[in-house]
């Protein structure tokens, strides 16, 4: 369990948590591979949501996962990327949340992830949580856990 301290002061910071889906850049499954790799080199993010027409989560792409169809034996064809969309090379195995609040087992996905998409019950994509994000409530609680609480160091137990 996380210190009930630790996780009320995250949560106090509740309004930095999620960047909210309206202003993550995404691409849709159906876009070609040019118009994704244009918007990848644009935007500088490693990896984007993808979405359907109804804006449920499909998947994430990477320009990796695009150069990688470029690739022949000793030389690069831009062919694939119009014979190619999205859907037919983003990765589908996603790690998603529901609840970006849930402070515990946001950092636990956050070791493994660089960011986490949040989708509704329904699939919705409703936002992402970053590290970058996260990390700018550790450090809020690094300066003011002092502010608002007692901290003593424990005696040793004998
Ligand atoms: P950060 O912790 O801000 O470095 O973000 C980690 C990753 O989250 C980035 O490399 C992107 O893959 C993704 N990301 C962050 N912000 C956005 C955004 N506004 N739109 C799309 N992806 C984002």
């Amino acid at each position: 369990m996380i210190n009930k301290v630790i996780d009320h002061m995250m949560i106090e910071n509740r309004q930095h948590f999620m960047i909210p889906g309206d202003v993550v850049a995404s691409v849709s499954e159906d876009n070609s591979l040019r118009h994704a790799f244009l918007v990848l080199t644009k935007i500088r993010y490693a990896k984007i949501p993808v979405l359907d027409r109804d804006d449920h989560l499909k998947g994430l792409l990477s320009l990796p996962m695009i150069t990688n169809t470029m690739l022949g034996l000793d030389d690069l064809s831009v062919a694939p990327l119009d014979q190619l969309c999205v859907k037919d090379v983003m990765e589908t195995d996603v790690v998603t949340i529901q609840n970006p609040y849930d402070v515990e087992n946001v950092l636990h996905l956050l070791v493994d992830n660089p960011f986490l998409p949040v989708v509704a019950g329904d699939g919705t994509f409703t936002g992402i949580v970053t590290r970058r994000e996260v990390m700018k409530g550790i450090n809020y609680i690094g300066h003011n856990l002092d502010k608002q609480y007692l901290v003593t160091l424990k005696p040793e137990e004998p």
